[in-house]
C-alpha cells in the first residue's frame, strides 16, 4: 500500500510514468501496481519532475537588501528546495535558520565568508569580517543547513581588497572539507581571469551569463581562456539572474558554442519578483527555453544538476528512495515576451507555468495549478 500514486505523468523527455509515494520517498517509478490512499490520474496532461532546486536565491527576511518569503519563491511556485547565497554569515544564520523550520519549502544556506552576511553591499570591503573561527563554528552547529560557502568577488562587494577574499575563501574551503563554494561575478576589479585561475572542482561561478565587461566572453564573442581552463577542472556554471547578470546577447552566444550551463537559478528576492525581470525561477527557465535549449536540458538543471553541484544527497532523480520531491508542470505554446538584466527584450513561444509542488509527499498547488482542469483529485 502506498500514501500516494501519480499515474501517466508526462516525464521531460516525453514519456509517461507512474510515481507511488510512500512516507516521505519515492517507492516506484514506472508501470507501478498496486493501490495507494490517494491515487492521481495525469492521463498525460501534466508534465513531472524531480523538485525543482533553485540554487541561487535571497530569503533571509530579515536582510535588509535583498529579502523575500522562503514560500513565495519556493512551493507557490513549483521549487521544492531553495538554496539561500550568501545572504547571512556566522553571525545571522541561525536565526535564518530559525526563521525557515516552519516554512513548506525545504530551505538551506550557503553561508557568506563574510560574517556580516550581506548586512551592507560591501561585505568584503574590510577583510576582519572574514572571520575563519566563526565560519567553522558556524559549519558545527548547522551541518545539514548550511551546504557551502558564498563569496561575491566583485569591485562594489571587495573595493580595494581586489583578489584577497577570494585566497581566504578558498583556503576557508580547504579547512571546512572542500565544501561547495559559490563565487559571485560581477564589474572588475579583480579580473575574472584572475578569480577562474583560483577554481577547481566544486566551485561554482554564478552570474555566468552577466553582460559586464568582465564576463565569460572576449570582445570577439569567444569564451575566455581561463574560463575554458576552469571548466576543464571541474568548475561549474550556475545562472544567478538576478536584477543585474542576465543578458539574453552572451547566453546565446555561450549556448550556441555548446557552453551550457550546469545550473539555472534564479538569484530571486521580493523586488526582483515582484517587478522583474526574474519573476519565479520557472520564469527563469522559461528564458533558457526559448534560447536553444531542450527541456530535459532545462530541467536537469535545476533537479539532477543542482543536487549534484550542492551535493544534496536523496534529491534531483526521480528514483526510488529519494526524497518525495516533485514538481507538476504545464508547457505552454503562447506568446511571451521576456526580459534580461539589460532591459533586452526576447519574443519567445514557449513557457513553464509550475502547477504543484510535492515536498515529502506533500502537495502543494500553485495558484495556477488551483485553476487547472487537469487536475482532477
Ligand atoms: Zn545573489
Amino acid at each position: 500500500m502506498f500514501d500516494l500514486i501519480i499515474r501517466r505523468a508526462r516525464l521531460s523527455d516525453g514519456s509517461l510514468s507512474d510515481i507511488a509515494v510512500r512516507e516521505d520517498k519515492i517507492a516506484a517509478v514506472g508501470s507501478v501496481a498496486g493501490d495507494a490512499r490517494r491515487e492521481w490520474d495525469l492521463a498525460g496532461r501534466v508534465w513531472l519532475s524531480a523538485g525543482w532546486i533553485d540554487s541561487h536565491v535571497h530569503c533571509y527576511p530579515k536582510s535588509p537588501i535583498y529579502h523575500d518569503e522562503a514560500d513565495r519563491i519556493g512551493v507557490a511556485t513549483g521549487v521544492t528546495t531553495v538554496i539561500d547565497a550568501g545572504s547571512t554569515g556566522a553571525d545571522q544564520v541561525d536565526d535564518f535558520y530559525q526563521l525557515t523550520r516552519g516554512c513548506d519549502t525545504r530551505v538551506l544556506a550557503l553561508l557568506n565568508i563574510a560574517r556580516s552576511g550581506i548586512e551592507t553591499q560591501n561585505e568584503l570591503a574590510d577583510m576582519s569580517r572574514i572571520d575563519g573561527a566563526a565560519v567553522q563554528a558556524a559549519l558545527r552547529r548547522l551541518p545539514q543547513f548550511i551546504v557551502g560557502l558564498k563569496a561575491r568577488i566583485s569591485s562594489s562587494v571587495v573595493e580595494s581588497n581586489g583578489i584577497r577574499p577570494l585566497e581566504r575563501a578558498k583556503t576557508l574551503q580547504q579547512e571546512n572539507g572542500g565544501l561547495p563554494l559559490m563565487v559571485h561575478i560581477g564589474n572588475a576589479p579583480p579580473d575574472l581571469d584572475q578569480i577562474a585561475g583560483l577554481l577547481g572542482r566544486g566551485d561554482i561561478i554564478t552570474h555566468c551569463y552577466n553582460g559586464k565587461p568582465n564576463r565569460i566572453l572576449t570582445p570577439a564573442g569567444e569564451l575566455r581562456a581561463s574560463v575554458q581552463q576552469a571548466l576543464a577542472r571541474g568548475v561549474r556554471l550556475d545562472v544567478g539572474h538576478g536584477s543585474a547578470s542576465f543578458s539574453f546577447a552572451v547566453a546565446q552566444a555561450a549556448i550556441a558554442r555548446g557552453i551550457l550551463p550546469h545550473t539555472i537559478s534564479s538569484d530571486i528576492y521580493c523586488r526582483n519578483r515582484l517587478h522583474g525581470p526574474v519573476r519565479s525561477l520557472a520564469h527563469v527557465m522559461s528564458k533558457f527555453l526559448n534560447i536553444g535549449m531542450t527541456l530535459p536540458q532545462v530541467i536537469d538543471c535545476v533537479t539532477a544538476h543542482a543536487a549534484d553541484g550542492l551535493r544534496l544527497q536523496g534529491r534531483g532523480r526521480l528514483q526510488p528512495g529519494m526524497d518525495a520531491d516533485l514538481t507538476l508542470f504545464d508547457l505552454r505554446s503562447e506568446p511571451c515576451l521576456f526580459t534580461d538584466a539589460d532591459g533586452e527584450t526576447l519574443n519567445g513561444e514557449r513557457q513553464l507555468v509550475p502547477l504543484a509542488a510535492v515536498v515529502g509527499g506533500q502537495i502543494f498547488f500553485t495558484e495556477q495549478g488551483e485553476h487547472s482542469d487537469d487536475f482532477c483529485l
